[in-house]
């Protein structure tokens, strides 16, 4: 690269040039979804390096650790500059960082380790135990939520109040309890990373300062999800003679649920008065179909700074809704419209299906699979958070960190060695009455001698294994310690025994050796399996297994944040789901909800599709929704509703014609609709719930009121109306 000047300004617009190039020390670039604000954070951290500002002198916050890796290639394809020592991450990434460096200022020892939200709440459900709370009525899910407020507010248990009420009170033992056992073990969840550095800040005024030299400029993205600890980090590490850029969308705020303040966006106003504060208004990657159906959503929220957003590309085309007849059809209509984009050229890559809650992918998954459509899910820790890659991570944790409760309950008697429920209870007890970790209490139990037989022998061999692990192990590089720990264990043993089920254990094992195996670590000081059990702690949750093909992105609305693609599907548009049911009696709720539905929509740039089902099961209830409210906000003319085509049978016609204002009429052609109630000679009446196939083949399947579901050929069930 020899002429980068020009790159750097010339694809921008005035607005953009000067959000880049200005020189406030206060910035806040306040503006639409794809108005280029992420492109503006990265053509101002490459300007500020060609200004020669070095590197090692910027700090870039992004909103996820991809989000991180694109910057970086980003500014070093334009510069041309290696930018090892810039330091781009999440907030919880670069905490993290901070605590591996100063983790004698953070009180914590070298070895600790991060627990997902997983490892949180198995701990928190053991405090609750060990303090003999009724879970009914103190349930471990929303003490997890107590905590991770607390702490998202800044708030340790000693800067609690003592509470009045019984109810109040356990929570807060319960947090105190969870942070004692952290503690004495070196875990370290998501809040308390944050946390413990901004704690570092206020106690440590030497090492503050020593960032605060180093770090001249400090960029934002996504600042309207930052939480109270998070901006108060920021607020400390920026000192007044530093430059701070802020990027971000009131409109686009949608983690209050989890601590994130939108408001910081005024406060930071009010602080600074002299803040500059530049809009961008252009969209440029939606067509106006796609960017007027945001607007007219997101209008309807009250609670608004205001922006304008508009654009010169073309109208494209409508917005495409789908209607099934429950999620199954659903995700049948979406799999057909995905194969015929594929068609017509796209590749599998330029899609995304989004969802509201986690527990939809499945249905969309198997769509998918019945296509022979490749997909990856985005985010859900799916990979690892398999039980067999858990189990073996287990064992490199325990045999890394003898102290890491929650890695020897994973794995004390994983596999099967005999070492009971009541042998771990009175591990439990020892280490709760004499404030010791697990293996200290093993440790002391037996050289006291204070279990009996089979109880005793068999923690003698589990100690011994992880023992003559650590000291056999110790010289062996990450992979081969690994496979050696899978092998040692038994585990391998245990699932070779497991057919079908264990050998696809056995292939994700192997896809974590070659993980291990291509993992590069990046600080030679560190132990390496320290650092990749860190990484898969922060960064894997991100990423699915993908070996490189292209694949359609399946992931939640809110993981979708910050994207774009050339096709979107927005799935499972139904009250009730979305907006949840919770939501819609609730007006902050229901604004953020809708703020979401407007991430979603814009993350389209030529094809936007919105899909609901009349009927769908979830949770093991099956609900009757209406359409989502946010559907209805879209203006009519903006909306196309499809009807499938693709599935009349021969002679009998067969439709999705559910809502078909005339159905009289269709039935005396020999048309059927999903739903429609049917009788059959044999098995009496009954509803169709699907079919499949086309023409003379097409099959129905009819669930019975007596006789239950049946697949039938349609030609020659003689099904008539009812
Ligand atoms: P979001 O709010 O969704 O995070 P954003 O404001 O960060 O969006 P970007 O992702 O930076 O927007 O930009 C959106 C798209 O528009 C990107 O594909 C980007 O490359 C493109 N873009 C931004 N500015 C320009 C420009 N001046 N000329 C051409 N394309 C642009
Ligand atoms: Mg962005």
């Amino acid at each position: 690269m020899t002429h980068q000047q020009p790159e750097l300004l010339s694809g921008l617009n005035n607005a953009q040039k000067q959000a880049v190039t200005a020189t406030d020390k206060r910035l806040l670039v306040l503006a639409g979804a794809g108005s280029g604000k992420t492109r503006v954070l990265v053509h101002r951290i490459a300007r500020l390096m060609e200004q020669g500002i070095r590197p090692h002198e910027i700090l870039a916050v992004t909103f996820t650790n991809k989000a991180a890796h694109e910057m970086r290639k980003r500014v070093e394809s334009i510069t041309g500059v290696p930018t090892q020592s810039l330091w781009i991450g999440t907030f919880h990434g670069l905490a993290f960082r901070l605590l591996r460096r100063h983790h004698d200022a953070a009180n914590l020892p070298d070895n600790f380790q991060i627990i997902d939200s997983d490892d949180q709440l198995r701990l928190v459900k053991q405090a609750i135990k060990a303090l003999e709370i009724d879970d009914k009525r103190w349930p471990p899910k929303q003490a997890q939520r107590y905590i991770n407020n607390q702490k998202d507010e800044g708030l340790r248990p000693q800067h609690i109040p003592a509470p009045a009420y019984l109810q109040e009170q356990n929570w807060l033992r319960i947090y105190q309890h969870y942070e004692e056992q952290c503690q004495r073990s070196a875990l370290v969840d998501f809040a308390e990373l944050l946390l413990r550095s901004h704690e570092i800040w206020l106690n440590h005024a030497d090492i503050l300062a020593v960032y605060q030299q180093r770090f001249q400029h400090i960029l934002v993205d996504e600042f309207q999800d930052t939480n109270a600890v998070q901006y108060a980090w920021l607020q400390m590490l920026c000192h007044p003679k530093n430059n701070l850029t802020l990027v971000g969308d009131d409109d686009q705020s949608v983690y209050g649920w989890r601590g994130a303040k939108v408001e910081n966006i005024q406060d930071f106003n009010q602080q600074f008065q002299d803040a500059r504060i530049i809009r961008l208004e252009q969209n440029y990657r939606s067509s106006s179909n796609i960017l007027n159906a945001a607007n007219a959503v997101i209008n309807k929220n009250e609670g608004r700074l205001g922006k304008t957003l508009w654009t010169d590309q073309g109208e494209g085309e409508l917005i495409q809704v789908l209607n099934g007849f429950n999620e199954t059809e659903e995700a049948r209509l979406m799999a057909d419209n995905i194969k015929d984009k594929l068609n017509k050229g796209y590749s599998c890559n330029d899609i995304a299906a989004l969802y509201r809650s986690n527990a939809q992918s499945r249905v969309l998954e198997e769509a998918l699979i019945r296509e022979q459509i490749p997909y990856r899910i985005y985010g859900g820790l799916r990979f690892f958070e398999r039980a067999e890659v858990k189990n073996a991570l287990g064992y490199l944790r325990l045999v890394a960190n003898r102290h890491d409760d929650v890695g020897l309950l994973r794995i004390i008697n994983t596999p099967a060695r005999g070492i009971g429920a009541k042998t771990i209870e009175t591990l439990q007890l020892t280490a709760k009455t004499q404030q010791l970790s697990l293996w200290q209490s093993l440790e002391q139990l037996l050289e006291n001698n204070q279990l009996k037989g089979r109880a005793s022998t068999t923690l003698k061999q589990f100690h011994c294994l992880i023992n003559d692990f650590d000291s056999s192990l110790k010289p062996l590089k990450l992979a081969d310690k690994l496979e050696r720990l899978i092998e040692g264990s038994g585990l391998l043993a245990s699932y070779e025994k497991e057919g079908e089920v264990g050998q696809g254990r056995i292939e994700n094992l192997k896809e974590l050796v070659d993980a291990c195996q291509q993992f590069e670590v990046d600080d030679e000081s560190v132990d390496d399996t320290a650092q990749f059990l860190d990484h898969i702690a922060l960064e894997m949750g991100e990423r699915g297994n993908n070996d490189g093909g292209p694949e359609v992105q399946l992931m939640t609305m809110h993981a979708s944040k910050g994207l774009e693609f050339p096709i979107v599907f927005l799935t499972g548009f139904e009250e009730g789901l979305f907006p949840g049911s919770n939501s819609a009696n609730d007006f902050q709720k229901l604004e953020e909800e809708r703020r979401l539905c407007y991430v979603g929509i814009t993350r389209a740039k030529e094809h936007l599709y919105i899909s609901h089902a009349e009927s769908r099961r979830l949770y093991g209830t099956q609900n009757f929704n209406p359409p989502s409210r946010f559907l209805k906000e879209i203006p009519e003319y903006l909306k196309n509703i499809q009807h499938s085509t693709s599935i009349i049978a021969q002679p009998t016609h067969f439709s999705q014609g559910h809502h078909q204002p005339d159905l009289q009429g269709v039935q005396e052609d020999g048309l059927f609709a999903l739903g429609q109630t049917v009788s059959h000679p044999k098995f009496g009446e009954g509803v169709i719930l699907s079919y499949e196939g086309h023409g003379s083949s097409t099959r129905v399947q009819v669930n019975f009121k007596t006789a239950g579901s049946k697949w039938l050929v349609l030609q020659y069930a003689r099904l008539e109306a009812v």
